[in-house]
């Protein structure tokens, strides 16, 4: 993969695929982590006398075409703003993607200028299945620079137009972040040191399955736990009350559970519990000691047991990778096991990775130092997707030709 760095970009205007795609909390950038984390390649690029467009989405628009989209936003403005408070130099942005205005500031900005596009998914051909439809609108992207860096690698594993056709129209090369993330995700990948721990959390079994499935061969411990955990724990005919459960996936839960076993592998599940009897900010935590969860209850966070428990499953480890908080850490009540989780991760001496856009904010929101981590990465989908041991569309972009 070229590397940004090595790119000749004096005179030249480089279009920046970023992953600048933030929490807004009514207009407001609630965690701007992601903007900071492209900034590096940016700032070389300007430095470098790179007139430098960067190209990004922000939530889900919706709407049929481009007018209704960009109607009802979100628009990239807050973001320009931020970008240009960070960067300490004035950020246009354009009045559309790939358009009129575009185009203008394309042409008419100098060296070591900045732009921002509006949120490219304003235009449906952004996520486009159809090759025809996402490679015209990666030729009006295309035809604004004269090289392509990919920096967003929390956009990696989708087959869009900006991620995944236009470096393919233009030289192109690997941003900083990128080549930083992969680079680490690739230490999980191959011969990590060991005890290799996996912990993860979060809402869904289902987004984690295939997950799972592949770190069940190369793990030696997998601690599971936040709302996933109960699925799991209805498999071994646990009582869960109300506690999230995804019936339609106990089948696949039983097969992790028979190859882990098979594997080797140990797999760890809470053996006590904090509950509720809602899910609200002001519910009362009550701690459940025992791995069943009484009726008209429902599991928000592990308990004081499980906590020790998973510090004890750390504290020898060579190598974690954490993805998805333990509990609702959201709710102040319910964040014990996160920030418990945390702690015990951040006392190991080795490789450790957190994985995961809530997993990452529920750093910044306890006050956690980021540098207790080898590396947050930016990229909750992209990582797993890395690790579930699937090609990303945008890095295999970024790898062809030159
Ligand atoms: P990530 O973005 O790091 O991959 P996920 O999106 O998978 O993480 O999950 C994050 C969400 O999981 C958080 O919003 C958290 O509140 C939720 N969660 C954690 N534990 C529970 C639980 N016991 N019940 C319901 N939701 C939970
Ligand atoms: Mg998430």
């Amino acid at each position: 993969m070229n590397r940004a760095e090595d790119l000749e970009v004096a005179g030249r205007t480089v279009l920046v695929r970023a992953d600048l795609n933030v929490p807004l909390d009514s207009g407001a950038i609630t965690d701007d982590g992601r903007i900071r984390a492209s900034l590096p390649t940016m700032r070389d690029l300007l430095a470098r006398g790179a007139a430098v467009i960067v190209c990004a989405h922000l939530g889900r628009p919706t709407g049929d075409d481009y007018p209704a989209r960009a109607a009802g936003g979100p628009s990239l403005r807050p973001v320009a703003d931020r970008l240009a408070e960070l960067l300490g130099r004035p950020v246009t942005l354009a009045g559309d993607v790939a358009g009129e205005s575009a185009s203008v500031i394309a042409t008419t900005m100098g060296a070591g200028e900045a732009a921002l596009l509006e949120n490219v998914r304003f235009e449906p051909a952004e996520t486009s299945k159809d090759d025809q439809v996402r490679g015209e609108l990666a030729g009006r992207l295309a035809a604004l620079a004269d090289m392509y860096v990919g920096d967003g690698f929390g956009a990696m594993h989708r087959k869009h137009a900006s991620v995944y056709d236009t470096p393919r129209l233009l030289p192109h090369a690997a941003g900083q972040l990128v080549l930083a993330e992969v680079t680490v995700l690739r230490q999980l990948t191959t011969s990590p040191a060991r005890p290799y721990v996996v912990v993860l959390g979060g809402a869904k079994v289902s987004d984690k399955l295939a997950v799972i499935g592949n770190l069940v061969s190369k793990a030696d411990r997998l601690l599971i736990a936040g709302g996933m955990a109960y699925t799991f724990l209805a498999a071994q005919g646990h009582r869960i009350g109300d506690s999230i459960l995804q019936a339609d996936q106990l089948g696949q839960v039983t097969t992790v559970l028979a190859d882990a076993a098979r594997a080797g592998v140990e797999l760890v599940l809470p053996v006590d519990h904090v509950v509720a009897d809602r899910f609200a900010a002001d519910a009362r935590p009550e701690v459940v000691p025992g791995p069943d969860i009484p009726d008209g209850t429902m599991g928000m966070d592990i308990g004081p047991a499980t906590r020790d428990l998973f510090a004890r499953k750390l504290a020898d480890a060579k190598t974690v990778f954490w993805n998805g908080p333990p509990g609702v850490f959201e709710f102040p009540a319910f964040a014990a096991g996160t920030r418990a989780v945390a702690e015990a991760i951040g006392a190991v001496t080795g490789l450790t990775v957190v994985g995961g856009g809530d997993s990452a904010a529920a750093v910044r929101h306890l006050n956690l130092p980021p540098d207790a981590f080898t590396h947050i990465s930016t990229g909750g989908g992209a990582s797993l997707e890395y690790l579930e041991g699937r090609a990303l569309p945008g890095l295999a972009a970024l790898e062809d030709g030159t």
